[in-house]
């Protein structure tokens, strides 16, 4: 049965606001997505009922927090298919995840070994590796992939035997280029290399199933796949997170502290210091269930013939430059030579369509494609054909009124 968005609009009730008197159009979801009443409903309903520190007391309040929270560690493990709750860590988001396994892995590195990267990396991906090579004299390479997702020509020697770590994205945030993720995972752990996986642009659209891409470590954050922000997943391997050194230590993550000692707790808990975002984790639960609870094949084929249906529009308009791939899976990128990004993007604002105008944090992804940004609409489980018309209509008018050729 086809997907139908209508029947869950009721569900996002800050979408049938109106924006200056024009219906909203929110096409912002790679930067972040509306949030359903179940998660609304979940957060409020846990500082309502249930609210107190987890793990510590020992208490009525207590006891119902905690058996939420680590009810949802199971959630979340079932979601990404890991095969144990102890595997998921909870993180403020993908940026955090990323750093704690790039400090976390730093003792694992000697002088001249390799750190590889895509060249589609979104600076979250990039700049901890970075900020690592230049700690511990590491070398940072980067896997040349072209707008598209291909390889280009000879990139097998990438991955050598100093190959030490691979992290790469799943979908460009900035162009939606899906890459070739079990290639790249293969070479890598052909050369024993750590390998991480940047799922923040893909759990909203795609399952995850950790245990058959076979990575050591996945990440993302909440707030894209309509959770609360600041709430996010570091999942790894067993033996890949008993490898890292706990960034952030203190309460919580210990079992016994003396004035000459502190012994760490086992896992989840050993990489989790301090109180946790409770509700975060009890709002990311509920945005799993909903997520689950949505036929995943048809949603994303939706997703899918949204994104075509503005890329065929638009590839047919003269001057227009799309960056996108045609068969991007969620998003549409694109420049107009002779008009400024920005006042696309506020003309776009002003008729009620939201939309990102930006390098999307990946200035070397940009500096490839030769512009300094892009626009992008980027589509979620809410967003319908009408809406996905209106951008193009008012982009279309927009750029009729403000090329200056
Ligand atoms: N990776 C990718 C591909 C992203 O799109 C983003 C967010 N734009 C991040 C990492 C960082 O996510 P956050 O800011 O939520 O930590």
């Amino acid at each position: 049965m086809a997907f139908d968005p209508s029947l869950l609009r009721p569900l996002f009730p800050i979408l049938s606001q109106p924006a200056y008197e024009h219906p909203l159009t929110y096409l912002d979801n790679a930067a972040t997505t509306q949030k359903p009443l179940a998660v609304l409903d979940a957060i409020q309903n846990y500082y309502r009922t249930g609210n107190a520190n987890v793990h510590r007391g020992a208490h009525f309040l207590s006891d119902r927090a905690t058996n939420q929270f680590e009810h949802a560690r199971h959630t979340l493990a079932h979601f990404l298919q890991a095969p144990e709750q102890s595997h998921i860590i909870w993180t403020k988001g993908a940026t955090e995840a990323i750093n704690m396994v790039a400090y976390g892995l730093e003792h694992v590195l000697a002088k001249g070994d390799e750190i590889l990267i895509t060249s589609l990396e979104h600076h979250a991906n990039l700049v901890p590796w970075q900020q690592l090579a230049f700690r511990t004299g590491a070398r940072l390479r980067v896997l040349p992939l072209t707008s598209s997702g291909e390889w280009e020509a000879e990139f097998a020697h990438y991955f050598s035997d100093r190959t030490r770590i691979f992290a790469a994205t799943q979908i460009s945030n900035a162009i939606g280029t899906t890459t070739p993720m079990q290639t790249m995972l293969d070479l890598a752990k052909q050369q024993g290399a750590f390998t991480l996986v940047d799922g923040a642009q893909a759990v909203a659209h795609y399952p995850v199933n950790v245990s058959e891409l076979d990575c050591d470590f996945y990440v993302f954050s909440g707030h894209k796949m309509y959770g609360p922000t600041g709430i996010g997943v570091l999942y790894g391997k067993q033996h890949a997170l008993e490898v890292l050194i706990p960034y952030q230590t203190g309460g919580e993550m210990v079992r016994h502290v003396s004035h000459q000692a502190t012994e760490f707790n086992v896992l989840p808990y050993r990489l989790e210091a301090g109180t946790p975002n409770i509700e975060g984790v009890i709002g990311l639960a509920a945005a799993c269930d909903f997520l689950s609870a949505q036929d995943r094949s048809a949603l994303l084929a939706w997703e899918q013939s949204l994104a075509h249906h503005v890329y065929t529009r638009l590839h047919k308009e003269g001057g227009i430059e799309l960056h996108s791939p045609e068969n991007s899976t969620t998003l549409v990128s694109l420049s107009v030579p002779n008009v400024h990004l920005l006042d696309l993007n506020a003309y776009l604002d002003s008729q009620g369509v939201a939309v990102r105008a930006g390098s999307h944090c990946a200035h070397p992804l940009m500096a490839q494609l030769g512009v300094s940004g892009t626009l992008r609409a980027s589509f979620a489980c809410y967003n319908t054909l009408k809406e996905a018309d209106r951008f193009c209509d008012v982009l279309i008018d927009a750029i009729d009124l403000l090329n200056d050729e």
